[in-house]
């Protein structure tokens, strides 16, 4: 498992960008829906059961065919998709599961040796879908994600004080 601040904070930050400033609300209520795939952890399909394209592309459709509610069904697909894209960079997903049971990964680094020369990785490709992934062992959060989302709420709590008091002041 991959960490969670990257799950959420690295769409979320797209978001902001991309979504009109009138739809901001959409993207802050619907920001479970960036770790909602890691809840196949609890079963023995990890990486796999929800972590796939047909459940992005399943509320993609719904998304078209119901006008009014297009934009909430795009944004929890895309935070979705984002999650799984993500998975692809630390691991691999099943990415075409249940018709095609191999993990889809792509590992694309840089890293700096011990004398100093730059090592570059971009490799991608299907691997076999092995049991450590199917039983989910691993991080949550690992320690830089921990104090990365702690930074964050400490962020959000100040911001939400901060709007409390200018409220009050009305
Ligand atoms: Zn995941």
């Amino acid at each position: 498992m991959p960490d969670w601040a990257i799950h959420l904070i690295v769409p979320l930050l797209v978001l902001l960008i991309v979504v009109r400033k009138e739809e901001h609300k959409y993207i802050l209520l619907l920001l479970p829906f960036a770790i909602l795939p890691d809840i196949d952890t609890f079963a023995t399909q990890h990486r796999a059961l929800l972590h796939n394209v047909f459940i992005p592309l399943v509320l993609v459709l719904i998304g078209i065919s119901l006008k009014k509610f297009r934009t909430i069904f795009f944004i929890a697909a895309f935070y979705v998709a984002s999650h799984v894209f993500l998975d692809m960079f630390g691991g691999g997903v099943v990415l075409f599961y249940p018709f095609f049971n191999e993990m889809a990964y792509i590992d694309a680094s840089i890293e700096i040796s011990k004398t100093n020369a730059l090592l570059w990785t971009f490799d991608y490709g299907f691997t076999a879908y092995g049991d450590r992934w199917k039983l989910a062992q691993g991080y949550i959060s690992d320690s830089v994600g921990t104090g990365s989302l702690a930074l964050v709420f400490a962020a959000g709590v100040w911001a939400a004080r901060y709007r409390l008091s200018a409220w009050r002041n009305k």
